[in-house]
């Protein structure tokens, strides 16, 4: 048996021994089945980074992922799949993804949505992934040990496999815990982060165009200190790829 073979078999015994349900409808085989799947709204435009009414970009946006209004953003712009809304499958999947019962298969799912959004949206270009780099969010260490994996690290594995885009892995590191961010006012926001991220090996970053890899874009602001410093660390520019978006 070749390999892709012992794959396949592998997938069919785990399968049978644990069961995958349909977060949208419950059906057993699949974490999304098709039909609940065509009921999210991935996206076929680019919008910018903007916090409010994000406005959608002409598709010729590649030299520049933003809007007037947002020219100061730290990110270059942003790659979002779908609109994190209250109640959504998308809410679902992505909350089962990565808190508790932290199922880690559905990186492959939210992967899949992802560089689906990609080639709607036609970002899915040499030209955009010529020498660059994906870079997960990273966690701090309590909620790393707390939860057993990174889910942007494992969303970062998965889509690296398809968009043929190597991941650097822990270059970008928390070196701080923080508060939740949800908490905080915009002001409070910016200090919880400051020099809460370090670069272990500039050099791996250096002259390259780093995808940031994220679950949920909600303010940005973990975002923009990631790519603060991965500017400081000479990164050409920065970009963000999620799942979905707030707002
Ligand atoms: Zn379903
Ligand atoms: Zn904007």
């Amino acid at each position: 048996m070749d390999k892709s073979s012992i794959q396949k078999y592998n997938d069919v015994i785990l399968e049978l021994l644990f069961p995958s349900f349909c977060f949208g409808c419950n059906k057993e085989g699949t974490y999304l089945c098709q039909d609940c799947k065509a009921t999210l709204e991935i996206s076929e435009y680019n919008y910018c980074l903007c916090n409010k009414n994000p406005i959608r970009l002409a598709p010729d946006h590649h030299s520049n992922g933003k809007c007037q209004r947002c020219q100061d953003h730290k990110l270059s712009g942003l790659y979002s799949a779908l609109p994190y809304k209250e109640k959504s499958l998308t809410r679902k999947l992505i909350h089962n993804f990565k808190y508790e019962p932290y199922v880690k298969d559905l990186a492959e799912t939210c992967a899949g949505i992802v560089v689906e959004h990609l080639v709607l949206a036609k970002n899915n270009t040499e030209a955009i992934w010529e020498n660059s780099v994906l870079v997960p969010v990273p966690l701090g260490k309590s909620k790393l040990k707390s939860r057993d994996y990174n889910q942007a690290g494992a969303l970062a594995d998965e889509l690296s496999q398809v968009l043929k885009v190597p991941v650097a892995r822990d270059e970008l590191v928390k070196i701080r815990e923080t508060a939740e961010q949800m908490k905080l006012s915009a002001k409070a926001r910016q200090e919880n982060l400051l020099n809460a991220f370090a670069i272990k090996n500039p050099a791996q970053i250096a002259g390259k165009k780093v995808f940031l890899v994220d679950d949920v874009y909600t303010t940005g602001s973990t975002m923009a200190e990631c790519a603060r410093i991965l500017k400081e660390a000479k990164s050409t520019q920065v970009w963000g790829i999620v799942i979905a978006r707030e707002g």
